[in-house]
């Protein structure tokens, strides 16, 4: 089970900047309320160790209105969450005003793990500049933090972040739509943005509220009430008493901020962002592998059947983002080369090649494929429980190469484990096949095929580690290569 993550925001609601366009930058806080914030957040901090275990959270990251990290009680906490074993990565937005090194000193000296720190940083133009921006940048980057920088994308800007861009020499620089302005971009203007963000094409999707995809994660407030994230509903569980995370409400009709669609359980967030997507630090895979039913395309269809499925329009945006990106997209599928080729029709100029037939078949471009064949002979061994188990034989051969069986019968007979033992205790050979159920199919192939395998050919061809890669997908068969991929 993935490991959940919280957003927190506290009470405050000041800033040592004063951007014109910030509400925030106007409204200083008393020593009162600024104690106020403190008192919550040291009470949510112990609250966060006491529920990691059971709630099974491994990150947190700290959204605040105003600036955080001005305050030593936020460099205290963070320092104490990271040191939780169960704590995987603590984050905090930031305007990046502090002293970096007199931060890292005190966050050590408190106990705080440095490869646990991960910091969004926001590049105000109206209060620094961009060597000033980016010399801390590199500062941190130096001592092994990840970070993000970022701002928002205003066309007057442009070529200030394109500046910044250059100077960040490799740290991912974001760009954030102008929310609320009702302004749109040109074409130009888009491309331009995207060549300083890969990413903001993303920025720009409508993504259409769907809270079955946000299980699993909360947002907190400074008194205790939660949302499933920072623009959902209020739910009435209280962060006080919570013991299990709970039931998502959302009346949005879209998620229309990153840490609103950047969180949810779309696998795209977690290929592009790690398992933490809403740290907003790229992973940037050199290859992807893609499993087709269940993960590229929702539905599941009998398999035999051939027809064109189309994936979203958004899993389309962001598959050609990968793309442009040179990342390799590969399918890693039980279905056969031509069904899979047929079925994703629409997608498939996208894709560098794949694992076809649950790693029978393994195909980079047009210039190399192999088989794990398979012999004739014990086919005849299944004509005897042919009647009795009420299945069809399709064989699945490519230049006279035997490489897969499907043992079909009526889409109402899923098959069971106890007649896939009795199917193999018939064949004489069974050592060299494997089996696997896919509801009124079994298939077999040989015992040496298997997606992972797959991963790891197609990695030896194209020169990478399959630590360099990610795979998704949403069964059994999968589950060993995305362990490979992914641990
Ligand atoms: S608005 Fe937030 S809670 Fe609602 S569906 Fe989107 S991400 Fe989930």
């Amino acid at each position: 089970m993935d490991k959940h993550m919280i957003l927190y925001r506290g009470s405050l609601k000041s800033c040592n900047y004063h951007c014109s366009y910030c509400p925030f930058s106007k409204h200083p806080m008393s020593e009162r309320e600024l104690d106020r914030d403190q008192m919550q957040w040291c009470s949510f901090v112990k609250r966060l160790l006491k529920k990691v275990k059971a709630l099974h959270i491994g990150a947190l990251m700290v959204v605040p209105y105003g600036e955080a990290m001005i305050h030593h009680w936020y460099w205290e906490g963070l320092a104490q969450l990271s040191a939780f074993a169960e704590i995987d990565a603590v984050g905090i937005q930031t305007n990046l005003s502090f002293s970096v090194s007199e931060f890292l000193s005190s966050y050590e000296k408190a106990g705080g793990v440095p490869e646990k720190l991960r910091l969004w940083a926001t590049f105000h133009p109206e209060m620094t500049t961009v060597s000033e921006f980016c010399a801390k940048c590199r500062q941190l980057r130096e001592q092994d933090i990840q970070l993000c920088a970022g701002s928002v994308g205003v066309p007057e800007n442009l070529h200030l972040l394109q500046e910044l861009k250059q100077e960040l020499n490799g740290i991912y620089l974001w760009v954030n739509k102008m929310d609320g302005l009702r302004l749109s971009y040109t074409q130009k203007e888009r491309e331009a943005f995207e060549e300083i963000d890969p990413y903001f094409a993303r920025e720009l999707m409508r993504v259409p509220a769907n809270v079955s995809m946000c299980r699993g994660r909360l947002f907190v407030e400074a008194d205790g009430g939660l949302r499933s994230c920072n623009i959902g509903s209020t739910l009435k569980e209280n962060w006080e008493t919570l013991d299990d995370f709970p039931i998502p409400e959302c009346s949005r009709k879209q998620c229309s901020c990153y840490l609103a669609y950047g969180g949810r359980g779309d696998f795209m967030n977690q290929v592009l962002f790690g398992p933490y997507p809403l740290f907003r630090i790229p992973r940037c895979p050199r290859a992807v592998f893609l499993d087709i039913e269940g993960t590229l395309f929702s539905s599941k269809d009998n398999c035999g059947e051939s027809h064109t499925v189309e994936v979203s329009s958004n899993i389309m945006g962001e598959l050609e983002i990968l793309a442009k990106q040179k990342v390799y997209l590969l399918f890693a599928t039980t279905m056969p080369y031509r069904e899979a080729m047929q079925r994703c029709r629409k997608i498939r100029h996208l894709f560098a090649g794949g694992i076809f037939a649950g790693g029978a078949h393994i195909v980079w471009g047009q210039e190399r494929e192999y088989y794990y064949e398979l012999q004739d002979s014990w086919l005849t061994d299944l004509a005897a429980l042919k009647k009795e188990l009420r299945f069809r034989i399709l064989t699945y051969r490519d230049c006279g190469k035997l490489y897969k069986v499907t043992l079909i019968r009526s889409t109402h007979s899923p098959w069971t484990q106890q007649e896939t033992a009795a199917i193999m205790s018939h064949i004489s050979d069974a050592k060299s096949l494997r089996c696997y159920i896919e509801e009124n199919c079994l298939q077999i192939v040989s015992a040496d095929a298997n997606k992972a395998r797959g991963v790891e050919t197609l990695c030896r061809w194209m020169d990478i580690s399959p630590k360099d890669a990610v795979a998704v997908g949403d069964s059994k068969e999968d589950e060993e290569m995305m362990e490979l991929c992914n641990s």
